[in-house]
């Protein structure tokens, strides 16, 4: 997890950047490598990688591992790749050739401080801060309020939580399940519980994420749990306080994305 300081200076940075070559409307990544003379090609490549930034003979250029330029997840490689050239860090790195490209993966499990950093810059690229602000304000926190922003900016249901958290709107975590164990979750510097249960290692059962992998059920909406569900060392006086758990599904992955929330 990022430090509270270091997210407030790669938003800032990206703030910076969006308005300056995007002020309004939605972030276009392309217009932004144009305006810094960085190349950039989508395409079909066999590696294993979704996006990658090389610098060659004095430019950089950026490789995007699909044919689909203006889906929320090619839209966020993209930005992601930005990342690794706006942020100083990451450009010198290249630069000096200390790291000889990044074969990058849009899918937040990684562990390398470098890359969370570059999702964290490419979410608040995607989404500037300020323009999430407004939408946001005094709205209710719902899931509902998510999709909204998802949709106008064009990005992921994940990616939009992940920044959503970072404003501080309300205390929130999310949770990626595969197969029945937890890949990864994260949780808002707010949020109220630190500790996730892992019953042998599995999602615990009577989670709505818990319930899909042990009983296939699933549910369109939103539905309470209660905290001693999700979280270990509950003190007595909270077992009853209840949070939202709203999951996404991915059968053929056999994959679900739990949000989860206080009223
Ligand atoms: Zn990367």
């Amino acid at each position: 997890m990022l430090s509270k300081k270091r997210e407030i200076e790669l938003s800032e940075l990206a703030e910076f950047i969006a308005s300056e070559y995007c002020p309004v409307g939605m972030v276009e990544p392309s217009i932004i490598a144009e305006a810094k003379e960085i190349t950039y090609c989508f395409g079909q490549y066999e590696e294993s990688f979704d996006g990658l930034i090389e610098y060659e003979e004095g430019s950089f250029h950026i490789y995007i591992n699909s044919n689909n330029t203006n889906s929320a997840r090619t839209r966020f490689t993209f930005a992601h790749e930005l990342g690794h050239y706006f942020i100083d860090e990451h450009r010198n790195a290249l630069l000096n050739g200390r790291t000889p490209s990044h074969p990058s993966h849009t899918d937040f499990s990684s562990k390398n401080p470098v890359e969370i950093e570059a999702d964290f810059f490419a979410s608040s690229l995607l989404m500037p801060e300020s323009r999430i602000k407004q939408d946001c304000f005094r709205q209710k926190f719902n899931f509902e309020l998510i999709e909204r922003i998802s949709q106008k900016y064009n990005t992921s249901i994940t990616a939009t939580v992940l920044k959503l958290m970072s404003i501080d709107h309300h205390p929130m975590m999310i949770v990626c399940s595969i197969n029945n164990k937890i890949k990864w979750f994260k949780q808002s510097h707010d949020f109220p519980f630190k500790w996730l249960k892992f019953p042998k290692g599995k999602v615990p059962t009577s989670t709505l994420a818990g319930e899909y992998f042990h009983n296939n059920k699933k549910y369109k909406k939103s539905v309470p749990v209660a905290a001693d569900d999700w979280f270990e060392y509950v003190p007595e006086k909270n077992y009853d306080r209840y949070f939202y758990e709203k999951c996404i599904y991915s059968d053929s992955h056999n994959f679900v994305l739990s949000i989860v929330w206080e009223d």
